[in-house]
């Protein structure tokens, strides 16, 4: 299909973004008939719901504009390989038929999942293209800052929940995105660095996963006489990162503990019926163990 408008996708754009672009310039009335011309039925377009809707849109533009499209590029799913495995995720990449979890857990995960944006960005876009779009890196989950700015996201809560609605940052309710505190930059400079690296190599999601159960000297076939040293470094894990960092993450660090949060047991495998975690938890983790981690090796 030609497009009867100019409308390329921009640098570190999320693919969703652009097809909102696309949607409005279209002249259409609703994003239901934008989205059934792609043969899609009525669906909300969230960041990172890797949804019908999202796949249509991915298929949609490799065939009709840039044969070599790649949706990780224009979506923070490279990091999902860290949930799924390398070889699952590279396969996922060859043939996206296959499914796809986003493995979101709302009732434990404290991060929100608004679309968000930066407001120095939103103007400066505005400025140099004529409109603001949704950056890539702000949708990273995790992410509490804009990298080029140092400013706290903000994230839209009200504009993109009806399934009806498009809206691009600049129409947003100029909402404050919250305080700025210390434990914010380094976490967020490692989210991203991580997010580049597995961007670039998603072999490197093993490479680095397969590190911690080493490190923590925890046996390679996940015995029950690991259980104590679980345990042990479960505690260290809780007192060693900032309790607002846990807090903003998790939702169980906001709750006086029944019991222990088990982070690092869920994460590492030794719940058999949880296939596949939320990457913040494998971030969490990485980030803790980040001085041991060889990074070298992925690379
Ligand atoms: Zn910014």
């Amino acid at each position: 299909m030609r497009l009867p408008f100019y409308c390329p996708i921009k640098d570190d754009e999320h693919l969703l973004s652009w097809f909102m672009r696309y949607h409005i310039l279209s002249g259409r009335r609703t994003i239901a008939s934008s989205l059934g011309v792609l043969g899609v039925s009525r669906s909300r377009l969230k960041s990172y719901d890797f949804n019908a809707a999202f796949l249509a849109v991915s298929k949609f533009y490799r065939s009709d504009f840039d044969k070599s499209f790649a949706v990780t590029e224009h979506s923070p799913l490279a990091l999902w390989s860290l949930s799924h495995g390398s070889s699952y995720f590279s396969a996922w990449k060859l043939n996206e038929e296959s499914s796809l979890k986003s493995v979101f857990e709302p009732n434990k995960l404290g991060i929100l999942t608004g679309w968000s944006y930066c407001r120095h960005c939103a103007e400066e876009d505005r400025e140099s293209n004529g409109f603001s779009y949704w950056h890539t890196e702000h949708q990273v989950p995790g992410t509490v800052l804009c990298q080029k700015h140092n400013q706290r996201l903000v994230v839209d809560r009200q504009g993109l929940t009806d399934i009806n609605n498009v809206s691009l940052p600049h129409s947003c309710v100029n909402a404050d995105g919250g305080r700025i505190e210390g434990w914010m930059f380094e976490w967020n400079d490692f989210v991203l660095h991580v997010f580049h690296i597995l961007k670039r190599n998603s072999d490197a999601a093993d490479k680095l996963t397969m590190q911690v159960p080493e490190i923590l000297g925890l046996s390679p076939f996940k015995r029950l006489s690991d259980n104590d040293s679980l345990q042990t470094h479960q505690e260290r894990f809780d007192e060693e990162l900032p309790a607002e960092l846990l807090k903003y993450l998790f939702k169980f660090y906001c709750q006086s503990f029944k019991r222990q949060p088990m982070v690092l047991r869920s994460t590492l495998g030794y719940k058999v019926y949880e296939k596949g975690k939320h990457p913040v938890y494998w971030l969490a983790i990485l980030y803790w163990l980040r001085h041991q981690i060889d990074w070298s090796v992925a690379s």
